[in-house]
């Protein structure tokens, strides 16, 4: 009988400290000061890479100048979300270079901008949480040629100078999914 009510108290008292730490996570993600993927994906991440170029960070361009963003392989016409809560503080056309792109302004230094769209869906001056859509994947700017698959260019800027958004997306998507299954594979083993 005791030993059972022992039993107890340590599920309960762990069950607490999974508890707590599952809302810590969520504290820190329900600001929305974490980075999520442009691109919705149930997987993996694609970063483009054909005959053309490589699509991940710092890659070379013509010029010696680096790829400052990734390139995220997505059909034309997939939408493109907010990767953070934020201000549009440009759209735009650069036939040459990044085509149809919104540029977003976000608290502690960040900027983000999503190039190549068919499709801009948000003004300069809105106001966009994350994860709302800002428009649509395309072949806009440079990357009209055949041989480029359709992506979205995507930048995080820090200070003015850009970063790699895959260590900032994948810390923020690692810190989240982890802790959520810990606790429902915990429910479903120790409750009755
Ligand atoms: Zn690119």
């Amino acid at each position: 009988m005791r030993r059972s009510r022992q039993a107890l108290v340590v599920v309960f008292l762990v069950f607490i400290v999974t508890l707590s730490v599952y809302y810590a996570d969520l504290g820190d993600f329900c600001p929305e000061r974490g980075f999520v993927c442009p691109i919705p994906h149930d997987e993996d991440i694609i970063i483009r890479n054909d005959d053309i170029g490589e699509g991940d960070f710092g890659t070379r361009r013509r010029g010696g100048r680096k790829h400052k963003g990734i390139d995220l392989e997505a059909p034309i016409g997939t939408p493109i979300r907010a990767a953070r809560t934020g201000k549009v503080i440009e759209t735009g056309n650069e036939p040459s270079g990044y085509g149809k792109y919104v540029e977003m302004r976000h608290p502690d230094g960040f900027i983000t901008i999503y190039a190549h769209l068919s499709e801009i869906d948000v003004k300069e001056g809105e106001i966009i949480r994350r994860g709302k859509i800002i428009g649509k994947v395309g072949k806009s700017g440079n990357a009209s040629h055949r041989l480029i698959k359709s992506h979205v260019h995507f930048e995080i800027r820090e200070d003015g100078v850009p970063v790699n958004p895959m260590d900032y997306i994948q810390s923020e998507e690692r810190g989240m999914h982890p802790v959520k299954k810990n606790i429902i594979s915990f429910v479903r083993d120790h409750l009755p």
